[in-house]
């Protein structure tokens, strides 16, 4: 739909004489779901939203040639409804510290010269003509960067492991297979943004030592898959990947591997047995990916959220960065916001921020006045917060406190129609489709978990069911063979933690 308004403007624009004035942008997405396809119009800024490719000829006679803006084509805020003129006015983007986002909505993404225009590849010829690889890993260390892709792992330490590691072959991987249920914003960037992506690795090349790099992607992301195709072969172009970049002696270079849909490939050693042409399966750890990866050769493994926060703090310092976010969580976090919510998509903020402030200041509430009753963060593997916990800053550890995680950002809200003996059912039928069957505890323990959960959902649940979930979800933690396993039980957990009664009344009273 947004590429029919984009060819109706061009067309309307050329009709009127003015497609050689004024320039058509097409960028990835701003992150307003909700209300797309949107458009801009520069210098003023004003933003329009839901425009179809019948409005487009009203914006141009009205707005572009008479200086009249169109009223009923701006965005109109759910619970005050108050009409919005300009981009930089509405809450929704207003509120965010877009770091990782910087660029998505802004720029042409198959435009290298876009990118370069926002200081593209000016952290990569910072770190080939100023510094060490040495300097370049303190930089990360220092800046707190954790990744973004569920575990929260200091990025800095990761790439000193494998910095560390010998061997005349090392390889960089980005982890695009985000593969959980809600969140997109690996998506986004891909399809926004998608030489921030190639810079960071060919940065992180430099700073390990290694020559070569894949980024697998899953394959229900066609257009971030054929962007960062554009994007690999323009960065060829103007000598940013490929031999002696810069003349700096540095040889670097990217390929595409398209994975094939299964969840668990987003697992790191899953991952790289998928790209080796083998079976999508996790393997015990150690060795580490950053001793032993890729064809058993030192690899790091980052995902693109985590990538994308590295240009910028190697052109602004570690110490530009650390002023976001909490003491062990610095920067920003990008979370997909959707469920029972008026304004979803994707939203980043810093480290730290609290819930009520995502959904109620720059999501703005709950539709049709209903009253919140959880949030699920984490996907699969996260948890759901109650309303009791709306003020808790939002890192990876008092996530982690409350039974809950980070995961890639996932956040989706709910309201008080919500069942969250449902919820959890739902949760846990993901995981055990996603399940790759390797061991017994995820393969037969959460199927049996979810025997019990639907038998309880349909009023046909018997005393003592509850503690056997409880049983079998420590159990499963504690033995399954990889974070799909290890972590599934999660969702169950949490909303036994925090809404017992419900599973309660569902086996008292037969419902
Ligand atoms: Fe496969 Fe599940 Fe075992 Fe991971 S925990 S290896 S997904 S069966």
């Amino acid at each position: 739909n947004c590429l029919s308004v984009k060819s109706e403007l061009e067309k309307q624009l050329k009709d009127q004489g003015l497609d050689k004035e004024i320039m058509v942008v097409k960028t990835g997405c701003i992150g307003t779901c909700d209300i797309g396809p949107v458009m801009i119009v520069y210098p003023e800024g004003v933003f329009y939203c839901n425009v179809q490719p019948e409005d487009v000829k009203e914006i141009v006679e009205e707005h572009i040639l008479k200086g009249r803006p169109v009223k009923r084509l701006m965005y109109t805020v759910p619970t005050t409804k108050k009409v919005v003129e300009k981009v930089d006015e509405i809450d929704f983007l207003k509120g965010q510290t877009r770091i990782a986002l910087r660029n998505c909505g802004v720029i042409n993404p198959d435009r290298i010269e876009e990118y370069i225009a926002r200081n593209g590849y000016a952290a990569l010829g910072k770190v080939l003509t100023q510094m060490k690889p040495k300097e370049v890993i303190e930089e990360i260390k220092k800046s707190g960067l954790r990744g973004r892709g569920g575990g929260g792992f200091p990025t800095g330490l990761k790439w000193e492991f494998a910095a560390k590691s010998q061997s005349p072959q090392k390889y960089v991987v980005c982890n695009a297979d985000e593969g959980d249920p809600g969140a997109f914003m690996d998506r986004s960037i891909l399809e926004g943004d998608p030489h921030s992506i190639i810079e960071a690795m060919a940065i992180a090349g430099y700073a390990i030592g290694a020559s070569q790099g894949y980024v697998y992607v899953r394959a229900e992301y066609p257009l971030a898959v054929e962007r960062l195709g554009n994007a690999i072969e323009k960065a060829r172009e103007f000598g940013f990947l490929g031999k002696n970049i810069f003349g700096s002696g540095f040889d670097f270079d990217l390929e595409i591997r398209v994975g094939a849909g299964a969840f668990v490939c987003g697992e790191e050693t899953a991952l790289m047995h998928s790209i080796e042409g083998r079976r999508g399966e996790p393997r015990p750890r150690p060795p580490f990916p950053a001793q032993k990866g890729l064809w058993g050769k030192p690899t790091l493994l980052n995902n693109v959220e985590t990538y994308a926060n590295i240009p910028p703090i190697i052109l602004n310092g570690a110490d530009w960065f650390t002023q976001y976010g909490t003491e062990n969580s610095k920067g920003t976090k990008v979370f997909a916001v959707a469920g029972d919510i008026n304004n979803t998509g994707l939203v980043e903020v810093p480290m730290g921020t609290t819930l009520r402030e995502i959904i109620y200041d720059i999501c703005g509430g709950i539709p049709e006045g209903k009253k919140f009753k959880a949030a699920q963060t984490g996907g699969p593997s996260g948890g759901c917060i109650p309303e009791e916990h709306l003020d808790i800053p939002i890192d990876y550890d008092s996530l982690k406190e409350i039974g809950s995680m980070m995961g890639s950002g996932g956040l989706i809200v709910m309201n008080e129609d919500n069942c969250m003996v449902d919820v959890a059912r739902f949760f846990l039928e993901f995981t055990v489709d996603e399940s790759c069957g390797k061991c017994t505890p995820c393969r037969v323990g959460t199927r049996r978990m979810l025997e019990i959960l639907e038998r309880i959902t349909k009023g046909e649940g018997k005393e003592g069911d509850i503690e056997l979930l409880e049983r079998l979800a420590k159990n499963i933690k504690a033995t399954a063979l990889c974070g799909l396993g290890q972590t599934a039980p999660n969702p169950v957990l949490s909303t036994l933690r925090f809404f017992r009664d419900e599973y309660e009344a569902h086996i008292k009273d037969k419902i």
